[in-house]
């Protein structure tokens, strides 16, 4: 009989992925992306003979669907969306579809920041106790072409709350919610709590077989909570309260209880400094110890993670200044955390494209910790407004050479520059590993 037909709209990473899949598995694949197509992508197009567009989407090829899967980057809202529904067609992701076709056990991590670290951290502990494990989402080569391609028997899933608008049947065997703080309003109507609902989908049909591990010490969460009735058994991580089972703090030591066993690690043996981490590694450590794996290992594997690039990175050491690139801090929250965990003081590298930034929870840090703060962006002015009654020298920058120069000159021995910019990056460069690897090419030219 006649195949049927499948659409994915997007053709990066995880729409390349997922047309290679649907096509192993018998359906008649379209690919229609209306930007251009990156040359790596279309290439592998060609070789798998997957039909694809460009530039375009053909209603009439689109609207023949059986279903529909859109890349995460596509808001619901786009108007060849609002059609392919009209038409009554699903529309769903990636996740959703690729988990058809794997039974691994799934370790879902959401949250609005240390989404990439604590997946990574939670594939490394899983990984390096030998587990058959793959690590997919928001990272590295897409989940559906690794279902394609391999047999994993568990799965670590960083997923973003695009991700987790568009999936329906997928549930996760373990879910990880790490905080929610305002992030991407622009893509909820500007309603933080329509993006709260997108990341407690993690914890869809979830039963009490499963696990939905969390943030106790998020109000957003806690409260969220109350309001849903989750089913998994859950296990909350504080670093303020007492839970258990769950994880705490203890003098210092991270302490574990699960099925009434107990682990305790120092916090000075993690590989993973900063406050924030404190709570990344509990959330994978929880991870590791529901799925049993062995202190000795778990305790080896939080010590010699090494941590991902543009994520509160050390640099260098130039004339007893310490550079630290934290690129990937896109916003203000995940800037608080980096000055958090500052022990010195500080020139701030601040600035970029301003997502409507509330910067008032910085400014207690920045008085106590900041000496200068030098402006990385097109327009600073919201910066030098939140921040003059605080700080001396605000300065104006417009190159990441620039911005490591005049914050080497502002620094004294002893300190630390640290560029966390709060902002997106898109006026001066091609995305956060560029704003971080010009920053680091800059400073090793000091
Ligand atoms: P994501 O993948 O969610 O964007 P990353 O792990 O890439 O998160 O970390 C992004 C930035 O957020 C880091 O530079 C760090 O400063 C900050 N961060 C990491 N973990 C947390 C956390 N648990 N809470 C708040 N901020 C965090």
């Amino acid at each position: 009989g006649r195949r049927m037909r499948f659409v994915v709209l997007g053709a990066g990473e995880s729409g390349a992925g997922t047309a290679y899949l649907a096509q192993q598995q018998g359906y008649d694949v379209f690919v229609s992306d209306s930007g251009e197509i990156a040359d790596k992508y279309k290439q592998l197009l060609q070789s798998w003979n997957i039909r694809y567009e460009e530039k375009q989407h053909s209603e009439d090829e689109i609207l023949k669907a059986a279903e529909v899967v859109k890349s995460p980057g596509i808001p619901g809202k786009a108007p060849i969306i609002r059609k392919i529904k009209d038409a009554g067609i699903p529309v769903i992701s990636e996740i959703e579809f690729a988990g058809r076709y794997t039974t691994a056990k799934m370790i879902c991590i959401t949250g609005s920041n240390g989404k990439t670290t604590t997946s990574s951290l939670t594939y490394h502990l899983l990984k390096n106790a030998g587990l058959n494990v793959g690590l997919a989402g928001n990272i590295g080569n897409s989940f559906a072409y690794q279902v394609a391609t391999q047999q994993f028997e568990y799965y670590v899933l960083e997923l973003s709350s695009y991700m987790l608008d568009d999936m329906y049947a997928f549930k996760a065997d373990i879910a990880v919610l790490l905080n929610i703080t305002p992030d991407h309003l622009d893509r909820y109507e500007y309603k933080f709590e329509n993006y709260a609902a997108s990341k407690f989908r993690i914890t869809q049909n979830q039963t009490a077989a499963d696990y939905f591990i969390y943030c106790a010490d998020d109000e957003e969460i806690t409260k969220g909570m109350q309001e849903r009735a989750v089913a998994a058994q859950t296990l909350p991580f504080s670093i303020k309260k007492k839970l258990q089972p769950g994880a705490y703090l203890e003098n210092d030591n991270i302490v574990i209880i699960t099925n009434q066993v107990h682990f305790t690690m120092s916090i000075t043996e993690l590989a993973l400094q900063g406050k924030h981490n404190i709570y990344n590694s509990m959330a994978s450590g929880i991870v590791a110890r529901v799925l049993e794996l062995r202190e000795g290992s778990i305790k080896e594997s939080m010590g010699n993670f090494k941590n991902i690039e543009h994520r509160l990175e050390f640099v260098a050491r130039i004339s007893g200044i310490n550079f630290i690139n934290d690129s990937k801090a896109t916003n203000v929250n995940s800037t608080w955390y980096a000055l958090e965990s500052m022990t010195s003081d500080v020139v701030l590298i601040l600035g970029g494209v301003d997502k409507g930034n509330d910067y008032s929870m910085l400014k207690e840090l920045v008085k106590h910790k900041v000496k200068a703060i030098v402006c990385l962006g097109r327009d600073n002015k919201r910066i030098h407004d939140a921040f003059e009654d605080d700080v001396e020298i605000i300065v104006n920058t417009f190159s990441a050479q620039e911005a490591a120069q005049v914050a080497f000159h502002l620094a004294a021995k002893g300190d630390t520059v640290l560029l966390s910019p709060a902002c997106a990056s898109f006026d001066l460069f091609k995305n956060y590993e560029d704003r971080g690897n010009q920053f680091k090419d800059a400073v090793k030219e000091l």
